[in-house]
């Protein structure tokens, strides 16, 4: 509880995850915050909040998005490398497979 209270009434330096500027988060805004329900630590500061809320603020946000994107795809595209080898591997030994059985049953058709 007292940990609680300590945090409520200390000043925080955040990091706006929109500019990467830090901006102060203070016990007042936190008042403010925290009675509008919110469980979290703002993310942006108050100007690119403001900005957001205008609509301004899309292309950054895309970008963002872009990059988590490009991120994603960087992991897919290692996946379907490992994925494609497995394949490769797989087809070979499927191709080893059915030359054993046609050697197999020709030779069973075979007359003896
Ligand atoms: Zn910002």
């Amino acid at each position: 509880m007292a940990s609680a209270n300590a945090i409520m009434q200390t000043d925080e330096t955040l990091l706006c995850c929109s500019c990467q500027k830090s901006f102060l988060f203070s016990v007042h805004e936190k008042q403010i915050h925290f009675q509008k329900g919110y469980q979290n630590k703002p993310k942006r500061c108050p100007a690119c909040r403001k900005k957001r809320m205008n609509g301004e603020d899309s292309i950054a946000d895309s970008m963002t998005d872009r990059d988590l994107l490009l991120e994603m795809g960087k992991v897919v595209g290692e996946m379907r490398i490992f994925v494609e080898k497995e394949i490769r591997s797989l087809s070979t030994d499927v191709q080893e497979l059915q030359r054993i059985v046609q050697a197999q049953s020709k030779s069973g058709k075979e007359p003896s």
